[in-house]
Order: C-alpha cells, then structure tokens, then sequence
C-alpha cells in the first residue's frame, strides 16, 4: 500500500513539476526539503527572487539573471541555525 501511495506522490509532483516548468520555464526546488518553490504562497522578485518555503519554513535567495538557470545564493533555515549566522554576517552576498 505504501508503494501505491509512493507512486502516486511522485505521479503528482512530477505533474506539479510539468505545471510549473510551462508556467515559469523553470523550476526552483528548496535547497533544505527540495520540495518546488515556485507554486508556493510567498516570492518576492525585487534585485533577487526570494521565496518562502511553507513545507520548511526555508528563505532562499535566487538570481535569475546570472546564467541560463536560476542560481540560489543564499539559503537560511530555523533548523540548521543557519538564520542566526546569517544575522551574524555568515552570508557575506547580498
Ligand atoms: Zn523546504
């Protein structure tokens, strides 16, 4: 049963996918659960495209301009801690 629904999941996140590559022409995955960005409630397009991730609550930072895909510059995470190095000046980019 676990297969079954294993298939199914994966069925519908490549049909997730399919949707989001038509739409934007690219897809963004979260570097921490690797779930796609794109779909999801919060991006902000401003010098770089910020997303929010709902599923991990990951801020990832991205350029769209550098090269023929998107780059993730920075990424931070309530889990790895790395939001407090981050306040720290860890991420030295941006
Ligand atoms: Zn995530």
């Amino acid at each position: 049963m676990d297969c079954l629904i294993n298939a199914i999941k994966a069925f519908l996140l490549k049909k997730r996918i399919e949707r989001i590559e038509r739409k934007c022409g690219c897809v963004c995955f979260c570097p921490e659960c690797k779930e796609p960005l794109n779909d999801q409630a919060d991006c902000t397009d401003t010098d770089f495209v910020r997303y929010h991730c709902n599923e991990c609550e990951t801020d990832s930072k991205w350029t769209f301009d550098a090269a023929p895909v998107p780059l993730l510059i920075s990424s931070n995470n309530k889990l790895s801690g790395m939001r407090e190095n981050q306040q720290k000046g860890y991420n030295s980019i941006g």
